[in-house]
């Protein structure tokens, strides 16, 4: 019995990797923190404590390697460490973008599991190479300790072909991979497993969620008897509703047209795409869900414009998914805006009044904690639910280093 296991779960970015240590006896978070500016100048790590303490490295750091030895040495600090040796460290569990059609759920990581991670690597070609270097780095530092990787892609492997296909030639599935696989895989199982448990349908095949999970990156997802059936993110993490940077969906055929006016060629139109679209896009002014706020509050109307497209796409995404269920029992909104910002969640489910679908003003106002937004007796149930994607990543490392099944 290993009750007592100590679990480091690494969130390894291009440039960055944020990590936490879990004491497992109580699920508590005994420090956390994150290594900016992987390979580039400047690099630092902040190291953070529960009790508000802190302790800034600055160091380079060329590589996840020399990352990954700068948190051990912030681990067992003197000063500010967690641990007195790292052998107290019993697993590690990995946070992995992109798990193909290979991974449906977490899995113990051996060579043939970071192989099939390498082979999925130009279906997350930022992210899948810098999960491995935080595999590898862990491996080197601590031999003999199990890993564990998650995939943020594993919930989303139930849906059925019908919700995964893209209506292109077969062929690209086939023999490019090409397919809808969906993220945050982990938050939305996370949430809506927490909306059965709320609502007192735990392990009901019926029970019908739609969970928002809106933040930075923002996605929503159907599930139906804790089984995800669709979802708004596709072959990349592009697709879906406009986020912070992200155009989020639109007409292909945009592409060759802007880059025959522009002159940009794939790479940059791409670029766009990614980082210079959705709410930043729209407004010209920020990706955050905060100044966008003061700035429709000032007058600014592309600030407003972003917030309405926002809000309006997600509203028809949570009207298509009950559609697509044949039914809706719960809307779940998560994640740094879905937490934080009531007016958001307000004005995402105006007008579904007529489905059941609504949100109580005074309930509303409450952030960051798990709460109940719908009118009291409403038939569908509208709830907040903080998300913690790092403690989904603890359990399935538990669960798996312990031989359970998840
Ligand atoms: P996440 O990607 O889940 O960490 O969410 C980060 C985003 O949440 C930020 O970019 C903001 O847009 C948004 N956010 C965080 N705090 C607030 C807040 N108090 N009000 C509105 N939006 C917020």
């Amino acid at each position: 019995m290993i009750r007592s296991m100590k679990i480091l779960v690494i969130n390894a970015g291009s440039s960055s990797l944020k990590y936490q240590v879990f004491n497992m006896e109580d699920e508590s978070v005994l420090c956390k923190g994150a290594c900016e500016r992987i390979g580039i100048a400047d690099s630092f790590m902040k190291h953070k404590l529960p009790d508000g303490r802190s302790k800034e490295y600055r160091e380079d750091m060329h590589d996840h390697g020399d990352a990954i030895r700068l948190v051990f040495r912030a681990l067992t600090d003197p000063e500010v460490g967690v641990v007195k040796h790292m052998d107290e460290i019993g697993a590690v569990g990995h946070r992995v973008l992109h798990g193909g059609e290979k991974f449906t759920a977490s899995t113990l990581v051996d060579e043939k599991v970071k192989a099939a991670i390498r082979e999925v690597i130009p279906l997350g070609p930022l992210h899948n190479p810098a999960n491995l270097a935080g595999i590898e780095a862990c491996e080197e530092a601590m031999p003999g300790v199990p890993q564990v990787a998650v995939f943020d892609t594993a919930f989303h492997q139930t849906m059925p072909p019908r919700a995964f296909m893209y209506a292109l030639p077969y062929e690209y599935y086939t023999d490019h991979m090409v397919r809808r696989y969906g993220f945050h895989g982990s938050s939305h199982r996370y949430v809506s497993a927490e909306a059965a448990r709320v609502c007192g349908r735990e392990g009901d095949p019926e029970f019908k969620v739609v969970t928002c999970h809106l933040g930075n990156g923002s996605s929503f997802a159907a599930v139906k008897g804790g089984k995800c059936i669709d979802t708004s993110m596709g072959i990349t993490p592009l697709e879906g509703i406009p986020m912070g940077t992200r155009s989020g969906s639109l007409d292909p055929a945009i592409l060759e047209y802007l880059m025959g006016r522009t002159g940009m060629d794939i790479h940059e139109m791409t670029n766009v795409l990614n980082k210079k679209s959705g709410m930043l896009g729209l407004s010209g002014k920020s990706s955050d869900f905060r100044d966008l706020e003061k700035g429709q509050e000032e007058g600014d109307f592309r600030c407003a414009l972003a917030r309405e497209v926002f809000v309006y796409q997600g509203r028809k995404l949570i009207a298509s998914y009950a559609a697509a269920m044949g039914g809706v029992d719960c809307v779940v909104f998560t994640a740094g805006v879905g937490e934080n910002d009531g007016d958001v969640r307000q004005r995402m489910v105006e007008g579904l009044d007529f489905m059941g679908i609504a949100i109580d003003p005074q309930r509303n106002n409450v952030r960051s904690k798990l709460a109940e937004l719908s009118p009291e007796g409403a038939k569908v149930k509208v709830w907040m639910i903080p998300t913690d994607e790092e403690l989904v990543i603890a359990r399935d490392t538990e669960a798996l280093v312990e031989g359970k099944s998840i």
